[in-house]
């Protein structure tokens, strides 16, 4: 049977973009459909903006504790419309070279909705073609909880970058990724946060120590963090502002709430159903270690499916299957020493297992912690400590999880997933000389 593609993509975010592009630079023919903007999430409305904004928020410390350093400065005035028009016309920017990047490679590029239409063919637009392999790439959204009256008056992460002026107070519901980012931006940008968290700390999964030394600074900083709360409704006042109901009785009042907590796959409406494609409870679709659907010609990868929801993991799956199915060398995505970072107010970034985790997994555990004020917090007298775990094996010594909160911990952490990862053993650490004067020379001096 003659198809009109080789390959179908549904979603131009960081898995489709990269799936097409190596596709077609192994000689298939591919389309790619986009509803909304080339890039996707992380590009348009996630990892890059919101990094942005950290950037650009953490600018309040580095002025404060530059007079420390002897620098006199005028008094400072932030402008948010400066920030946010900046970072949004380098969202433009990203948008627009990764339309190039498609086009260069000779991918069509359709501008609208797509969605199955059966076996083999997509419904794009008006029009209807035909594809050997198909990939559902259509990422997550942020999750609104329908169930609380009033949730709607809330904006998520995916309005957060254009909001017109900046909320004196604003409340965020959620303890994970989103919520802390927000909460630190918000809070350096001179808001007033409240952050309501339904478990008893933040960053439920992370290793505990780093997830409390973030919660013990964000109150430093006079951060209003609800732990064991719940919203139960939203109700918008007369003077425009929102109130805030807690199960337990006391209520938060803000100009602006942001929802947080978590993102639900694009699975809905795509004609999954009619082709009767495997998903599992949350709605994500189910892969094998390809990133093959229940039907063979049918594909998904990033957060549509039920793998992490992490850009760089999209970007290697999309990639992996693109060779798999047009090139010559088959390979699958390896989910194990994955890092990952938060970029909070300090940053915190992880690799491999938490304390908890390796003491039930293996038994036996050598834990080894560093706990230090940064050479620069101490001079600039920010009473701000960092805190590094190293957890090794205790039988083999060899190095099974690394975690960091401090100045640069991600920027930091790569480097130490590398050894994580190739599982080099703690007296390998040992055994390289420190670089010194650095916070990262505390890698290799715990005893
Ligand atoms: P997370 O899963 O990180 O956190 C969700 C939070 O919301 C948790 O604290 C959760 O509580 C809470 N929650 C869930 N449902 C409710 C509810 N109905 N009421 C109150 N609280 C609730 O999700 P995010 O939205 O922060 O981010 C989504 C995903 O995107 C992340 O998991 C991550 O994979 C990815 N991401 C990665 C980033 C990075 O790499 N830096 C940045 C941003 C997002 P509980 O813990 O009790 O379940």
């Amino acid at each position: 049977m003659d198809f009109d593609f080789d390959y179908f993509v549904i979603g131009a975010g960081s898995g489709g973009v990269r799936s097409a592009r190596i596709a077609a630079g192994h000689g298939a023919k591919v389309g790619i459909a986009e509803e909304h903007r080339v890039g996707g999430t992380c590009v348009i409305r996630g990892c890059v903006p919101k990094k942005l904004l950290v950037i650009g928020a953490h600018f309040a410390e580095d002025l404060e504790d530059a007079a420390r350093f002897g620098w006199q400065l005028g008094a400072k005035r932030f402008d948010w419309p400066t920030l946010r028009d900046n970072v949004l016309a380098e969202v433009d920017r990203l948008n627009r070279a990764y339309q190039a990047t498609l086009d260069s490679h000779g991918v069509e590029s359709f501008h609208a909705r797509a969605e199955l239409a059966g076996p083999q063919r997509v419904r794009v637009g008006d029009r209807e073609v035909t594809a050997r392999h198909v990939l559902v790439a259509t990422g997550a959204r942020p999750h609104v909880p329908e169930d609380i009256p009033g949730a709607a008056h809330g904006i998520t992460s995916n309005e957060v970058f254009h909001l017109d002026r900046l909320p004196e107070r604003i409340a965020i519901v959620g303890g994970g990724y989103i919520a802390n980012e927000f909460a630190g931006i918000f809070h350096e940008l001179g808001c007033r946060v409240t952050q309501i968290v339904r478990g008893n700390r933040l960053l439920k999964g992370w290793e505990p120590a780093l997830a409390d030394r973030l919660l013990q600074i964000a109150m430093q900083k006079h951060l209003d963090i609800r732990l064991n709360c719940a919203p139960t409704a939203v109700e918008r006042l007369a003077d425009g502002s929102l109130r805030i109901a807690l199960a337990s009785g006391q209520a938060v009042e803000a100009d602006a709430l942001l929802w947080a907590v978590g993102r639900i796959p694009n699975a809905d409406g795509l004609g999954l159903e009619a082709l009767g494609v495997t998903r599992r409870n949350r709605g994500e679709i189910a892969v094998d270690a390809h990133g093959t659907t229940s039907l063979p010609w049918l594909h998904a990868v990033g957060d549509v499916t039920d793998r992490m929801q992490l850009t760089p993991i999209a970007i290697r799956e999309g990639h992996a299957l693109a060779d798999t199915l047009f090139g010559a060398t088959p390979w699958t995505v390896d989910y194990d020493h994955v890092p990952s970072a938060v970029f909070s107010h300090p940053p915190l970034a992880s690799v491999g297992l938490t304390e908890p985790e390796a003491r039930e997994k293996l038994g036996g555990v050598r834990i080894f912690t560093a706990n230090f004020r940064p050479m620069k917090n101490v001079l600039a007298g920010r009473d701000e400590r960092a805190l590094y775990k190293l957890v090794v094996d205790a039988a083999t010594d060899r190095l099974v999880g690394a975690h960091m909160i401090g100045p640069d911990a991600p920027e930091i952490l790569q480097a130490l997933a590398v050894a994580v990862k190739a599982g080099l053993t703690k007296a390998q650490l040992d055994a390289t000389v420190a670089l010194h004067p650095t916070m990262a020379e505390e890698l290799v001096l715990m005893r």
